[in-house]
């Protein structure tokens, strides 16, 4: 499959893995907005929202507590946590992820 980030996943473009589970990892933005600008990537390849089916649930839930637990131990007071949802919402790269931007 022609995607970036499930080529991070799969390690053939090396990153620093901030964080990875059996559903889940993080790591940081290539082009970061802010001071900590992480990238949380559920490893099945849903191409956006949108995309969600029946079952996916389970999937997002766990990336929700990961998007708690990573900042948690990073020890940071505040943070955002951003979708972007299809073209017109600003989204690049097509395999979901959510930023989780702190200053
Ligand atoms: P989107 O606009 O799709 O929500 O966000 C895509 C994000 O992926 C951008 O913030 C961009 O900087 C980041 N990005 C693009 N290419 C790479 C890459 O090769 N490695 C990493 N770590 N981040 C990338
Ligand atoms: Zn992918």
């Amino acid at each position: 499959m022609d995607c970036l980030f499930c080529k991070i996943i799969a390690g053939e473009i090396p990153s620093k893995m901030v964080h990875q589970d059996d559903v889940t990892v993080v790591f940081p933005d290539i082009n970061p907005k802010a001071r900590v600008h992480l990238l949380i990537l559920p490893k099945k390849h849903i191409p956006t929202i949108a995309d969600l089916e029946d079952g996916d649930e389970k999937i997002m839930g766990h990336l929700m507590r990961v998007a708690q637990k990573v900042p948690r131990a990073q020890n940071l007071s505040g943070y955002r946590l951003q979708f972007n949802v299809g073209k017109d919402g600003g989204q690049e790269i097509f395999h979901i992820h959510c930023h989780l931007l702190a200053n």
